[in-house]
């Protein structure tokens, strides 16, 4: 949460990236190339080729995505909402400018129509340059997809009873992402939600950002009758065990059958939809407590 770009090295010296991940604790890749550092209105982009996870998206310091893992973070962002919605037919991304989400939402036979809002137009014209596994659906201009370069917050607002699954695939709540982690744009995704529909975001590491995780689900559960987090593990983000919290104003994970999963999943199965709903006790105890 914490960080600056940092990449140290020079000529005959090896180059590294750095996350500053808390004050105290950093997360460093070795890397071969600087493949874009540029500055748009809202961050800093770079995007590294680095040795142990591939080419990188790095915003404001950040590691956002890397082609070794990403599967992990876009399936779980995308399958476990649209596995928990009976029907889902018109889907809201907001974020996502890798186009990770979307091309994993895409993949729903029910799904007709996915409106992706990214705020930061270069971050997409980067990843669809020099993430192109990733960024697919963005570069193929699927036609299920509607892209709009557009604050997301301002969208939520506006928006009414539209979407069945809202996810929002967020940087971390500084800079332009700072909105999308408050009670009054939970409100606002809750308007914008269809009388069944539910939505999901992604809300960082259990082990360091805990009074975030707290105060979100306290916010989510006081809108929604349904309040889930759900956990994946992935390697790139601190800690390497992530957070996701779902609100639903129906469907409650544990109770529904799991709807049809796409072919060609790495990460996702019926049994991981089950078994990420299961929270060890010190998170169960992030939940509860009243401190
Ligand atoms: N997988 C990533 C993670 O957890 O670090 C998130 C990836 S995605 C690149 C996050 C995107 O959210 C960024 O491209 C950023 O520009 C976008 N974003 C931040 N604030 C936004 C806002 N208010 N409206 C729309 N998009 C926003």
């Amino acid at each position: 949460m914490t960080s600056y770009t940092n990449i140290r090295g020079g000529i005959g010296v090896d180059l590294w990236i750095t996350e500053y991940q808390t004050a105290d604790l950093g997360l460093s890749c070795r890397i071969k190339e600087t493949l874009f550092s540029g500055k748009s209105e809202f961050q800093d982009i770079a995007v590294v080729d680095s040795h142990e996870f591939g080419r990188m998206l790095v915003l404001d310091g950040v590691f956002q995505t890397s082609v070794f893992d990403e599967y992990i973070y876009h399936e779980m962002i995308a399958h476990v909402p649209l596995c928990t919605h009976p029907e889902p037919k018109k889907v809201l991304v907001i974020g996502g400018g890798d186009g990770g989400t979307v091309r994993e939402v895409v993949k729903h036979r029910s799904v007709n129509s996915v409106k992706m809002v990214e705020i930061d137009g270069l971050v997409v014209d980067v990843s669809k340059k020099f993430l192109p596994e990733i960024s697919i659906a963005l570069r193929e201009n699927h036609p299920k997809l509607d892209l709009t370069i557009g604050d997301g917050i301002q969208h939520m607002h506006d928006a009414e009873s539209e979407y069945d699954v809202i996810i929002v695939d967020c940087s971390d709540p500084i800079g332009p992402g700072e909105g999308l982690f408050t009670y009054q744009f939970y409100k606002d995704v809750y308007k914008a939600l269809k009388p069944d529909g539910l939505f999901v975001q992604q809300t960082e590491s259990p082990f360091y950002h805990q009074s975030l995780i707290k105060r979100l689900y306290k916010d989510i559960s006081a809108l929604f009758p349904i309040t889930q987090v759900y956990l994946a593990s992935i390697p790139l983000y601190p800690g390497g065990l992530h957070c996701f919290t779902m609100g639903s104003k129906k469907y409650r994970p544990q109770d529904e059958p799991v709807q049809e999963i796409p072919d060609g999943m790495k990460y996702f199965n019926p049994a991981v939809y089950q078994a990420c709903l299961n929270l060890p006790e010190f998170i169960q105890k992030i939940l509860v407590s009243n401190s």
